[in-house]
């Protein structure tokens, strides 16, 4: 018999995908099980991350009609990212490899095969990796590869083109609790972590209902938090602009007395102006970009829980 697997998928207000989605997903865990390479312990997690609609009692449901479904709720909306890690956290300690996904089936489930293949082999990490984004809209896409290029330019390393979508072994989720913080940015952290790890190309679909739970203003705070906790570089840049601005000015100076020593000053307003607003700026740019991090260290020190469980429904070798 092969080992436990669960599938954790984190729900926001999902209602009009989970019957589909727990449809499939049922369909290929029990096909894994039939085939002996999952054992029949293996289970799907499904976090429900304070949805406003029905989400959660669609849960109840699946798992009183049938316990291959588990569910946690989280006491109120966290985030994707808390959500997930609540669905890790509370998977680790009955699995030996979890793989995490979204609940609107734009990862394709079939890449579960292979991913599983790679943790056989030896993997404790399995990253899925988009082979295309032909489905995305162009919005999503500009916005989302310019994202990982940003992140990358930032010194926030990741994986390319790879969201949520992994298999992490047992060890692997146990040294990612070993990571403290409560800025969370998963894609960051995961790496970091360190194990043999591979990656699995599939293709994303679109959303199989509903809408985006990320709109453009969460998707700008996510690219945020990714650079500002995983990387110290925008603080160095402000350094090396207030170096260089620090030279523009002496150069400036010397100009400025050659051209009295030649006796040709001519009062130059413009000038003048258009530099107290550039230096007002950088000066406030730099103070925005540092207050950033002192607000992390502010959140980092209060060590505040990053999700709280109201209850878990998970149930083993039911009479
Ligand atoms: N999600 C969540 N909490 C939130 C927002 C989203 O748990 O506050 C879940 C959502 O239910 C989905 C996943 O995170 O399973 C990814 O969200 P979505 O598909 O809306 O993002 P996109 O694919 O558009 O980036
Ligand atoms: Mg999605």
């Amino acid at each position: 018999m092969g080992d436990i697997l669960y599938i954790v998928v984190p729900c926001y207000c999902e209602e009009e995908v989970l019957p589909e989605t727990s449809r499939r997903l049922k369909a290929k865990l029990e096909g894994l099980m039939e085939a002996g390479t999952v054992s029949r312990e293996s289970r799907i997690l499904l976090v429900n991350d304070g949805s406003k609609d029905n989400t959660w009692g669609l849960i109840e449901r699946f798992h009183k009609a049938d316990a291959i479904f588990s569910g946690v709720n989280l006491t109120r909306n966290r985030g994707h990212q808390n959500a997930l890690l609540a669905g890790l956290m509370i998977a680790k300690d009955k699995a030996d490899m979890v793989i995490s996904m979204d609940a609107d089936l734009q990862d394709d489930i079939d890449a579960v095969d292979a991913m599983i293949g790679r943790y056989y082999d030896g993997c404790d990490i399995v990253y899925g990796v988009r082979s295309s984004r032909k489905k995305d809209t162009f919005f999503k896409r500009f916005t989302a590869e310019g994202f990982y290029r940003l992140m990358n330019l930032m010194g926030a390393e990741t994986v390319f083109n790879h969201a949520d979508y992994r298999l992490m072994s047992r060890r692997a989720l146990e040294g990612l609790a070993q990571f403290r913080e409560v800025n969370l940015f998963l894609r960051g952290i995961v790496p970091m972590i360190g194990y043999t790890t591979a990656t699995v190309e599939y293709e994303r679909g679109e959303r199989f209902a509903g809408e985006s739970k990320y709109p453009l203003k969460k998707m700008l705070a996510f690219a945020m938090e990714g650079i500002t906790s995983l990387s110290i570089k925008p603080i160095r840049f402000i350094t090396g602009l207030g170096f260089l601005i620090f030279l523009v000015s002496i150069a400036m100076l010397i100009y400025s007395v050659v051209r009295w020593a030649t006796g040709a000053t001519i009062l130059g307003w413009a000038s003048v102006i258009c530099s107290v607003w550039a230096i007002g700026g950088l000066i406030l740019l730099s103070l925005g970009v540092i207050g950033e991090y002192i607000g992390k260290i502010y959140l980092e020190t209060k060590a505040r829980p990053r999700f709280l469980i109201k209850e878990v429904l998970d149930k083993h070798d039911a009479p």
